[in-house]
């Protein structure tokens, strides 16, 4: 069994920045990650909102600049899939497809991911106008028309951000009424900007490079509609709030949570000694690639003290 100092799980902004940090206070660090580097930030073709970004910055090319830096400060990296944790305990243990780690401090950076519509199309124009984040894309949608599916908080809130930058939004609802808060759902009402489509799912999203067309349902009737993009624009957004899912199973009953997501104090410490979770797992107000990187730093910090107090 491989013996590291910190066990990093999961390579997005979060893992990566507690993995920089660690590398340089000389904490022998490993970053596990199933996939690939990045976590969501990938599926992001811009990055308008990252301190400093470059003006051309894409979320691949800024992670590639976070792996090589986090090497540079001699972090291993690994990609495999974690099975099991022993979280309890002074040494912890992580359990891989391939391997078996041990550690003093396990950082936990697994994530989250929107839950998706799941139609044809869907997966192949994410990023080329189909969102799962407002705050990211919304500014690329400036007077063009935007489509925003679900009736939680999630999607009536992010609707009425991106009436900022978008000339009309158009909330598509499975049911007749919203799921939203009251408050929130009268707010919506009143803007002028915003239109809903009742009763509907999208079926099938089409478009050659970017979204073009979209096929909306009417669930009580069955009635096929084809949206079409502007002829001038040429396109449109789709926003999809449907739910979000922290990847925290495997963590389940081995650190506190709440709604699936991992609760820390503001060192990112969970409930057990020398275990942190930091970025979209953790239950947090903004969930950001500058955010997650705070997160990251503050962990590692953390994690270098915990170490020095237990020796
Ligand atoms: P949510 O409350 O679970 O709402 C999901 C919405 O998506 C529902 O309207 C649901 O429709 C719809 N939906 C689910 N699966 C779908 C599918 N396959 N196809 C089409 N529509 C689908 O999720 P959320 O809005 O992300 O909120 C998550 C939690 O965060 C909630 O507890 C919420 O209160 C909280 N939150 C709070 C605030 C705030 O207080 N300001 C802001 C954001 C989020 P149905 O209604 O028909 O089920």
């Amino acid at each position: 069994m491989k013996k590291y100092d910190v066990v990093i799980i999961g390579a997005g902004p979060a893992g990566l920045a507690a993995g920089l940090y660690a590398g340089r206070a000389r904490l022998n660090t490993l970053i596990i990650e199933k996939q690939k580097n990045g976590g969501q930030i990938v599926i992001t073709s811009e990055i308008e909102n990252y301190p400093g970004g470059l003006e051309e910055e894409t979320g691949p090319s800024l992670i590639d600049r976070m792996v090589a830096q986090t090497q540079r400060f001699g972090v291993d990296h690994v990609f495999d899939t974690v099975t099991d944790v022993e979280l309890e305990g002074e040494e912890k243990i992580i359990k891989c497809l391939h391997e078996e780690y041990s550690a003093k401090v396990v950082i936990i950076a697994a994530g989250a991911n929107p839950v998706p519509i799941g139609c044809p199309g869907e997966k192949e124009l994410s990023g080329k106008g189909v969102s799962y984040c407002a705050t990211c894309d919304g500014a690329f949608f400036e007077d063009f028309e935007v489509y925003v599916v679900g009736g939680g908080d999630s999607a009536v809130e992010e609707a009425m951000y991106l009436t900022k930058f978008a000339r009309k939004v158009t909330i598509i609802h499975r049911r007749d009424e919203l799921r939203a808060a009251k408050s929130i759902q009268e707010k919506a009402f009143a803007n002028e900007k915003i239109d809903f489509m009742w009763d509907s799912v999208v079926e099938e999203i089409k478009g050659d490079g970017l979204v073009e067309t979209m096929v909306v349902k009417n669930v009580k009737t069955g009635e096929l509609t084809e949206v079409v993009a502007d002829e001038e624009d040429g396109t449109f957004g789709i926003f999809v709030f449907i739910g979000f899912k922290p990847n925290s199973a495997l963590f389940e009953g081995k650190v506190e949570m709440e709604k699936g997501y991992i609760v820390t104090d503001e060192d990112m410490k969970t409930n057990v000694p020398g275990v942190f979770a930091v970025g979209d797992i953790r239950k947090k107000s903004l969930r950001q690639v500058v955010t997650a990187a705070a997160d990251g730093a503050i962990a590692a910090v953390q994690a270098g003290k915990y170490i020095e107090e237990h020796e």
